[in-house]
């Protein structure tokens, strides 16, 4: 992941975005490591140091970071995902606790031994393929055992 050795001043800046204390705040939390969250998780945890952050600023913010390539999104059981591994990669994600976990994609690229592509798609150059596995993580997995 290539955000892991700048600043998240440096990674604003080099993104073509102006460093506000609240873009900082949102940054210093998402972009320190690899993460899944919604935009309600991150006002929880920056509202800790800025009482006065809205939700939509929050969720502006995200979406002005994904814009510039920061993050990826996602959705999932009817929540969006910032995803802060901009890697290309697929998801599993756990239907009972809502775990979500990165896997590394064999097939990021359209490539001969993927699946054909659907008949809809004929016109349309894909650059890129995604997908989500879902399921019962091993916890789970386990519990719906016993
Ligand atoms: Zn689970
Ligand atoms: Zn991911």
């Amino acid at each position: 992941m290539k955000t892991s050795n700048h600043s998240p001043t440096a990674l604003l800046r080099a993104h073509g975005l102006r460093v506000t204390p609240q873009r900082l705040a949102v940054a210093e939390y998402v972009l320190r490591k690899p993460m899944h969250v919604t935009a309600r998780i991150v006002h929880e945890k920056i509202r800790e140091s800025y009482p006065a952050i809205s939700m939509n600023t929050v969720y502006l913010t995200l979406g002005q970071f994904e814009r510039c390539g920061l993050l990826n999104r996602f959705e999932v059981h009817g929540n969006i995902v910032f995803d802060s591994n901009t890697s290309p990669h697929d998801h599993a994600c756990c239907n009972r606790c809502g775990a979500i976990i990165d896997l590394d994609s064999p097939r990021s690229e359209p490539s001969e031994q993927a699946a054909p592509l659907p008949e809809q798609l004929r016109q349309w150059q894909i650059k890129a393929e995604r997908r989500i596995w879902m399921g019962l993580c091993p916890a789970c997995n386990a519990e719906s055992v016993l």
